[in-house]
């Protein structure tokens, strides 16, 4: 089956066969379920009142302001959770993902009547689709997340055995990884793998903060740190991986010429990248799109995007 999928794969790059790229396992291991449909999903969930997210948004400013002037307001029950969580999942299996990594924000808890419904109802999501695709629970949190909730709401989901792995997201300019430190070495010692975004907009120092305060496995795009030597010597000495997400980088201004996109220098360097959506509602671009925008661009040519691929599902 592997040697097929290659082969339909490359077709699908050198064609431009979305439907091709789609029939072949990928992964995305970047991705946030509150924002994980297409817009169009939401938009028919939400009886059409949502407006479309713009071609260009301001960076991680730009997206509190969409949420909160545009989809929010929507969400104000278990269901509603329910459904963001569920439709992230088919949106996933529909594009081929057969590995998906999907941060729940801890905050989701206060939509339940109790931490055993949430965890429960999340559980049964993962378990109706288990037969066609491995949906690995992810807890995630806003760098804005309180002391307060951290120790109510992240301490129950990282205990509950539930989750996977932990991913901390937000302002990349509030410079306080320190403030997470010993909940990371929590959720170490439970077992959960750790990521955590940094490099995304800011440069180099940012990502050797995360790496050296936190201990991450996983770096949620990285991409600030290609002009630096010595921090990805650090990424590659300690196997570290990058999951990159291309249209989001352009759409929210973190690159500004995608011909000179970093996904190539890092890739080149030799360290271990992985190509994803991080948010399909804002970004409209599936893993497959994605992998066809950077052959498109002549990043990659269909061998080494192929290789992306198949190390992305390990
Ligand atoms: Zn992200």
């Amino acid at each position: 089956m592997n040697k097929i999928e290659d082969t339909i794969f490359k077709e699908g790059l050198r064609e431009g066969n979305l439907l091709k790229l789609r029939k072949v396992s990928k992964a995305d291991v970047h991705n946030h379920c509150g924002l994980g449909m297409r817009f169009s999903t939401f938009n028919k969930w939400a009886g059409g009142y949502v407006s479309e997210p713009p071609k260009k948004i301001d960076g991680i400013i730009g997206i509190d302001n969409y949420i909160f002037n545009e989809t929010i307001k929507f969400i104000s029950k278990e269901e509603d959770i329910v459904f963001l969580i569920e439709e992230t999942v088919k949106e996933a299996i529909e594009d081929g993902v057969k590995v998906l990594e999907s941060s729940i924000d801890c905050h989701n808890l206060m939509y339940f009547a109790n931490n055993d419904k949430f965890f429960n109802t999340i559980l049964n999501i993962r378990d109706k689709y288990n037969k066609s695709i491995d949906f690995r629970l992810e807890v995630g949190m806003s760098k804005s997340i309180s002391n307060k909730d951290l120790n109510e709401m992240l301490i129950p989901c990282i205990d509950s055995g539930v989750f996977e792995s932990i991913d901390l997201y937000g302002d990349e300019t509030r410079d306080d990884f320190e403030r997470f430190k010993e909940y990371y070495k929590h959720a170490k010692s439970k077992g959960l793998k750790l990521k955590a975004h940094a490099g995304e907009f800011q440069g180099a120092e940012n990502v050797k903060k995360a790496i050296e305060t936190l201990e991450i496995d996983e770096i949620q795009h990285g991409i600030g740190v290609s002009s630096n030597e010595y921090v990805m010597d650090l990424i590659k000495e300690r196997n570290i991986r990058l999951n990159i997400c291309p249209s989001s980088n352009y759409i929210l201004g973190a690159v500004k010429n995608m011909n000179s996109y970093p996904a190539r220098n890092l890739f080149d360097k030799g360290l271990r990248i992985t190509i994803n959506t991080d948010d399909l509602l804002l970004f409209n671009s599936g893993v497959s799109e994605e992998y066809l925008y950077l052959y498109k661009l002549g990043l990659f040519n269909e061998d080494e995007l192929n290789e992306i691929r198949k190390f992305s599902l390990e």
